[in-house]
């Protein structure tokens, strides 16, 4: 009888752990990250100390996600939410208030000089912020400060931890930003012009010297008109762009229909604004540089 009363209690105790930890390990600071990319860069810094949970995951489309109502859930049940900000998630306002999300927001593009497009919509032009800032490695290394200072700020006890983590990666960051440069730089100046399908290299082509031509604008939300789709025929033709990369978020119809008609040979697939599964090229940020860059290269230099 006292045997059975044990056990119970135990069975007891289980299942109130179990309730209290939700969907993450005990003891952990519970984190929340927008897209796959990001959800890296809180894991590198964050270690063995922080659960990160990621919104949006391999190949998904931040732009155009709709948070289900577990994503909810998870959000309310978190301390940190690690977004990119420049208006990158147009649905996360929404989601902190009908989650009811008590904890504290931290923006990684914090303190990034904005890249800004101008686009054309119906005859008219508007400015418009190019939130794709991770796609230069200086902002990177940004970035993974601004989720350094905030894991302190939440967790002062992993201060030792987060930075030495932060360091680590930033030299990491560092050494491949020197590489990426190299490879780039010896591009023949008449090669470095390329199409995507949308706007997701504007920081990329800024910080490595390379021209970037999308029909779709910096979010994947409007469709390209007809006219956007002549008009980039047309340069393609015009200036002997040479080589057309599908991005692994976007459809690759419209790529396929403008490398059909322009010669423009397709380069292969570049990792825009999610990771690839973990078995997939680009599974980590660092590797997703170094395939789009690889990629690139390849495609450019023949
Ligand atoms: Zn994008």
């Amino acid at each position: 009888m006292k045997h059975r009363l044990v056990a119970l209690l135990g069975l007891a105790l289980l299942v109130l752990l179990g309730v209290s930890s939700g969907a993450y390990a005990a003891d952990k600071v519970k984190a929340v990250a927008s897209f796959s990319i990001l959800g890296d860069m809180v894991r590198q810094v964050g270690g063995d100390r922080v659960d990160v949970v990621t919104l949006v995951g391999p190949d998904g489309d931040a732009h155009v996600f709709s948070p289900t109502p577990a994503d909810a859930k998870t959000l309310a049940s978190s301390q940190l939410f690690f977004v990119n900000g420049l208006g990158f998630e147009g649905w996360m306002e929404r989601l902190e208030k009908s989650s009811g999300f008590k904890g504290k927001t931290i923006v990684a593009s914090k303190g990034v000089k904005p890249h800004t497009m101008v686009e054309e919509e119906g005859g008219e032009t508007e400015t418009i912020t190019d939130p794709h800032a991770w796609q230069d490695l200086a902002n990177g290394k940004l970035y993974i400060a601004n989720i350094r200072d905030g894991l302190i700020a939440a967790d002062p006890e992993g201060k030792a931890i987060y930075e030495a983590n932060a360091a680590k990666y930033l030299e990491a960051l560092a050494t491949e930003e020197t590489a990426v440069k190299q490879a780039l730089g010896k591009l023949p100046p008449e090669r470095k012009r390329i199409i995507t399908s949308h706007d997701a290299f504007g920081y990329f082509g800024a910080a490595y010297g390379l021209e970037i031509i999308a029909p779709e604008g910096v979010s994947t939300e409007s469709e390209a008109s007809a006219q956007d789709v002549a008009k980039i025929i047309r340069q393609i033709k015009a200036e002997h762009i040479p080589a057309v990369f599908i991005e692994n978020i976007t459809d690759h119809r419209l790529l396929d229909q403008i490398a059909r008609e322009t010669g423009a040979k397709i380069g292969g697939t570049l990792y825009s604004d999610a990771l690839s599964g973990p078995d997939g090229p680009a599974p980590n940020y660092l590797d997703m540089f170094r395939h789009n860059v690889g990629t690139l290269t390849a495609a450019l230099s023949s």
